[in-house]
């Protein structure tokens, strides 16, 4: 048996049994990396001695005999956009190449105080600014289904690592989609919670009012278990909430067909437009029919605002992204620049020009431009002001379509994965990809992309995944992944599909 190929909930059942231990579990991953990630590049770096070291202390938990978290001992990979007190995050920015960070994220202290394995840091688009993670300063990610293709973005070392067995689950981050985008694209489950869920204490801030941590994991279980481990109110993010945390992973493993039944699923038109692939199409519709077999009723909603959808964040997004990426200025952390007798003796304004010029890539500088420009004097009232207006028709959209419905379906991604390259030179179509994940954050709400079959590979027949997101209402997380759960049962496209890391 394979034990990088079991879910977190199957790892934890052999742990209950004294079948494996976390150490056996390391030992298994650490191999496979070893073997697969050279072809997939899901990786910044590996931190086996770390690994290894929290192995032992979760074997010792484990054997101890007491309750143990469900966590305890799975070997997890992390966004590198977490900070971890004594470890190097860079946010695959040359800005911050160097910086090793003083202190913890919420996130992770509470995934350390659930015992889990750290295995190492995961890419990302360059400050989570992408939708391929082609953005990243330093490698390109490649999807496991088709080493040609991108993985999708931001959180596309996230998303790789679980659908090529090389963390049992990842922790990623997603401001307009950067979680379920790339779940979608590499074949795995991608949960995007309620904005305030979960902590964003120690996480590199994007764009303050849409940024939100996510789990990518192989099953929806496994999502739940690992939302669990980390939501919650946290004094030191003022955006969480003393909401009541539910047991997810009690209640989506108790979740039967029964839930589906008179279960009112809406299917807006505006989620299948112009540029949406025609198969990817025919799938939902597959999955429609399929919430009708099983007793669902399909209602009629729309969400007519959403076409602004893309043009609002981009407002929001660059302008939140410019103040906040103020901070990287050369003098306080990151990258300084030196010049060649390694000091440097020009202005202060030319020192921030120079670092700032050197260590943000071409997409980031696009977006402070923008932003800036966006925020500045004179032109605050025609754009952030009316892009906070226009968020909020859409927010009311969604508040009238859950009047109708309990559930939203529709595609993830308009495309498949796409190639290497493909959009580089084109932002607005890489803008595009996330055109139907972008309003949910917008409007605060939790979404969920699950894999829900695949499609003909283009290139040379092999096929790659699609992914079906599911939106519900503020804080029904519970429903979300239950639902998810039953209709991944119907489908079981894990026993199915497998990445073949191919056309390398
Ligand atoms: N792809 C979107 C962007 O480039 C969303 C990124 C994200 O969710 N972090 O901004």
């Amino acid at each position: 048996m394979n034990l990088f190929n079991l879910t977190i909930h199957e790892l934890n059942g052999l742990f209950k049994k004294g079948e494996a231990t976390s150490r056996d579990v390391t030992e298994s991953f650490r191999k496979r990396i070893e073997e697969i990630d050279p072809k997939v590049n899901s990786f910044l770096y590996t931190d086996f001695d770390e690994a290894f070291k929290n192995a032992e202390e979760a074997d010792r938990i484990i054997k101890s005999g007491k309750n143990f978290p469900e966590l305890c001992g799975i070997p997890l990979s992390i966004k590198d956009i977490f900070l971890m007190k004594g470890k190097k995050t860079t946010c695959a920015s040359k800005i911050l190449e160097n910086f090793v960070s003083p202190y913890e994220s919420t996130v992770t202290k509470r995934l350390r105080e659930n015992g889990y394995v750290f295995l190492g840091k995961v890419n990302l688009d360059e400050f989570a600014m992408g939708s391929s993670t082609e953005n990243s300063a330093y490698h390109i990610t490649k999807n496991p289904y088709d080493l040609k293709r991108v993985p999708g973005g931001s959180s596309g070392g996230s998303a790789a690592s679980v659908s090529a067995a090389l963390s049992a689950g990842s922790f990623g981050t997603d401001t307009g989609g950067s979680v379920r985008q790339p779940a979608a694209l590499c074949g795995v489950v991608g949960l995007k919670p309620t904005y305030g869920l979960i902590s964003r204490y120690g996480i590199i801030a994007f764009s303050s009012s849409l940024d939100q941590a996510g789990v990518l994991a192989k099953d929806s279980l496994d999502a739940a278990i690992m939302l669990k481990a980390v939501a919650g109110f946290d004094e030191k993010d003022q955006t969480t909430r003393k909401f009541d945390i539910k047991d997810y992973p009690a209640i989506v493993s108790g979740a039967s067909k029964s839930l589906i039944k008179g279960l009112k699923v809406g299917i807006p038109s505006e989620f299948f437009t112009e540029g949406l692939d025609p198969k990817i199409a025919s799938k939902i519709l597959e999955m429609r029919d399929l919430f009708r077999d099983l007793g669902a009723e399909i209602v009629d909603v729309s969400l007519p605002d959403t076409k602004y959808s893309i043009a609002t964040y981009y407002v929001i997004a660059t302008s939140e992204a410019s103040s906040n990426l103020e901070r990287y200025d050369g003098i306080r952390f990151g990258y300084r620049f030196k010049d060649e007798n390694g000091g440097f003796f020009g202005t202060l304004d030319d020192l921030y020009r120079k670092s700032r010029e050197y260590g943000f890539g071409k997409e980031v500088k696009r977006r402070i431009i923008l932003g800036t420009f966006a925020l500045s004097a004179g032109y605050y009232d025609a754009y952030y002001k009316k892009a906070s207006l226009v968020r909020k028709l859409i927010i009311k959209n969604y508040r009238d379509a859950f009047k109708k419905a309990d559930i939203i379906i529709g595609p993830t991604s308009p495309t498949p994965a796409f190639l290497i390259g493909e959009k580089m030179d084109d932002p607005l179509s890489m803008y595009l990809s996330d055109i139907y994940t972008i309003s949910i954050n917008l409007a605060y709400l939790p979404a969920l992309s699950i894999p829900v079959g695949v499609v003909d590979n283009p290139s040379w027949g092999g096929f790659l995944p699609v992914g079906m997101q599911i939106v519900s209402p503020w804080l029904t997380e519970d429903r979300l992944l239950s639902v998810a759960r039953i209709i991944e049962g119907e489908i079981g496209f894990r026993d199915k599909y497998k990445p073949e890391f191919k056309n390398g």
